[in-house]
């Protein structure tokens, strides 16, 4: 199989659909991998680390979008990616069609056969596919977060970990799942105070057997996470409530109630955010204070540690993508349900429950 590999083209996307590793990879199992010159630039790969494993090196994307049997991206295709798609075309990245119509419309026009990392499943349950990038983004709050509390940034100006004779930051982190499990490993590490709080009693357990002494945990309640609000000095929101708006926990009153100078990162803020004061920020411009708290708002995290993200993300995608491109998409869908559950268009139609529904309304 032809195997293409796109610069990604979305704004400050920095990621790519292949590493090098996952050409050659390719490359070793008899296909022909064609990566587009410079899509590697972001992760720190040129084009001669491509070659290095076996691929070509193509200059232009239409070159690859008229010969390639099969597309691996990272975001959704752009307009005029859409537009170069083929009829039996594979199409393998993220797509995220449930919020936009446009996209799903050309997709279904395009005759291509477009499989979504975000709808793949896992034998263990969860989205194997997303699970990378919220491990990234866990751990990447903490780095945000303890630089954000420096008095340069707007923050009381507190080291995490504090020194020998001076008391650590407190970090509470809301939502104690992929995010907050990572943003807990990271925060401890550093040497803070963590408290984690969920509502959910089994991620409690789990939670506590792991970090023993190291983290406290805590029901979610609101009385709890009042009195930790006003205790904490950095405070993640990590909350995730499936196929919902994310919960807004924290009001605009609670604020008052913390110290001057705390930080509050929402990592839910692709799902509308946690704390009812916050706004969508970019990587060029991540915080702004409300009543004296910065908040960090980013919600592309991953887009700033493109290598380890695509590395992380590769992991994933990688073997379903020798799948389909050694058994061709049909009878690799056919032997793996979880793969199957991936499959969003097909012969011009949404083939996703879910993503039908969204884009057409229930049936
Ligand atoms: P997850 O499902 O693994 O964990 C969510 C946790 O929130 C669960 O343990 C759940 O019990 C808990 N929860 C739900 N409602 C709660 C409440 N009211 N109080 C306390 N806990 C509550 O999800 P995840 O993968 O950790 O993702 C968390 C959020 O991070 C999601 O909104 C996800 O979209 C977002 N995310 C953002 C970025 C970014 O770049 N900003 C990147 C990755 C993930």
């Amino acid at each position: 199989m032809l195997i293409g590999v796109p610069k990604e083209i979305k704004n400050h996307e920095y990621r790519v659909g292949l590493t090098p590793e996952s050409a050659a990879e390719c490359v070793r199992h008899g296909h022909q991998v064609v990566v587009q010159s410079n899509a590697g630039i972001g992760i720190g790969a040129s084009d001669e680390d491509y070659r290095a494993g076996g691929a070509e090196i193509a200059t232009t994307p239409d070159e690859i979008f008229a010969s390639a049997d099969m597309i691996v991206k990272v975001k959704e295709p752009q307009a005029v990616e859409r537009s170069m798609l083929r009829e039996g075309q594979i199409l393998y990245t993220y797509l995220h069609l449930a919020p936009d119509p446009e996209q799903a419309k050309d997709l279904m026009a395009s005759g291509a056969v477009c499989i979504a990392y975000e709808t793949v499943t896992g034998p263990g349950g969860g989205l194997p596919l997303l699970k990378p990038m919220s491990q990234v983004a866990g751990r990447l709050a903490v780095q945000a977060g303890a630089t954000s509390l420096e008095t340069p940034h707007g923050g009381r100006g507190m080291l995490l970990g504090g020194v020998p004779g001076v008391l650590p930051a407190r970090v509470l982190i809301i939502g104690g799942g992929v995010v907050g499990f990572n943003a807990a490993q990271m925060a401890t590490g550093l040497g803070a105070r963590v408290t984690i709080l969920d509502r959910n009693p089994d991620v409690l357990e789990r939670l506590a057997a792991h970090f023993e002494s190291r983290a406290a945990t805590s029901f979610a309640s609101r009385m709890n996470l009042e009195n930790e609000l006003a205790e904490s000095d950095l405070v993640i929101g990590a909350v995730l409530i499936p196929g919902a708006a994310a919960p807004k926990l924290v009001s605009r009153e609670h604020l008052s109630t913390m110290k001057p100078g705390s930080v509050l990162v929402d990592v839910a803020i692709d799902q509308g955010g946690c704390f009812e004061t916050s706004k969508p920020t970019t990587h060029q411009d991540p915080t702004f204070t409300v009543d004296g708290i910065v908040h960090y708002c980013v919600a592309n995290m991953p887009g700033a540690v493109a290598r380890t993200s695509t590395y992380a993300l590769n992991n994933v995608t990688l073997p379903h993508a020798l799948s389909i491109a050694d058994f061709g998409w049909k009878e690799a869908l056919r032997e793996n349900a979880h793969l199957r559950a991936g499959l969003n268009v097909a012969n011009g139609k949404l083939t996703h429950p879910a993503v039908t529904e969204s884009v057409d309304g229930p049936s």
